[in-house]
């Protein structure tokens, strides 16, 4: 038998990230509020980029399909 323990995640691309792009007045990440797990945050707050806490990542993707610049990226590890 084949077993593979594998775990994927979101990841930024911080190359790519602007806040300020996604929302010129707020500064806030769209990818934060779609991540219904709370699992992204702007911790050091609006116009800075999320991070996000990996190990609690549910690879659902939501964030991804709510980011405008292809600024999250899916990561998966064996
Ligand atoms: S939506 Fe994407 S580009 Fe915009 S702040 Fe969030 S992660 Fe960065
Ligand atoms: S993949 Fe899903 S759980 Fe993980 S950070 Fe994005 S929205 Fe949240």
């Amino acid at each position: 038998m084949n077993i593979q323990s594998k775990k994927s995640f979101a990841v930024v691309d911080y190359e790519k990230c602007n806040p300020a792009t996604c929302s010129p007045e707020k500064g806030d990440c769209p990818a934060v509020s779609a991540c219904t797990h709370k699992v992204i945050k702007q911790i050091d707050g609006v116009f800075e980029p999320p991070i996000i806490f990996q190990h609690m990542c549910l690879a659902c993707w939501d964030c991804i399909e709510a980011c405008p610049m292809d600024a999250i990226e899916r990561k998966h590890v064996s």
